[in-house]
């Protein structure tokens, strides 16, 4: 997708902290951190969100997620909690339309979410 800013973030097109990257995935600092540990975890591949996520995606997926897990180690925040948050749609908040896992940390969450 040549206008989508996370594809561009994938493709070194547009600049991003970086923190992890391999084949399928990129981590990256949120800009706007909401937490005192706030990095985005997205598929290499433009999928807009898990509505459109097909069966064949799912291996994807999952190495998304190992890759949450490993950076909530690396970042210091496995013992104390994490949360991870997927924003699905407008309701939900979602405002980039590629998929992408929130891992937040290092600081008590509220529940319910607002
Ligand atoms: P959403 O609301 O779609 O789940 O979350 C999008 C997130 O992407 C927001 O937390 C926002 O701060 C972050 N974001 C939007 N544009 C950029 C960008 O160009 N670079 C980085 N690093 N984060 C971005
Ligand atoms: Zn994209």
């Amino acid at each position: 997708m040549t206008d989508c800013i996370f594809c561009k973030v994938a493709q070194a097109e547009l600049k991003a902290r970086i923190i992890y990257s391999d084949e399928d995935v990129v981590a990256f600092h949120d800009m706007n951190p909401q937490a005192p540990t706030h990095i985005l975890v997205i598929p290499r591949k433009h999928i807009p969100s898990i509505t459109e996520c097909s069966p064949e995606d799912l291996p994807l997926l999952s190495k998304a997620l190992e890759a949450c897990a490993k950076i909530a180690e690396h970042e210091s925040i496995r013992e104390s909690g994490y949360r991870l948050v997927l924003n699905t749609g407008e309701d939900a908040g979602q405002v980039v339309n590629h998929i992408h896992f929130h891992v937040l940390g290092g600081r008590k969450m509220a529940w319910p979410p607002g």
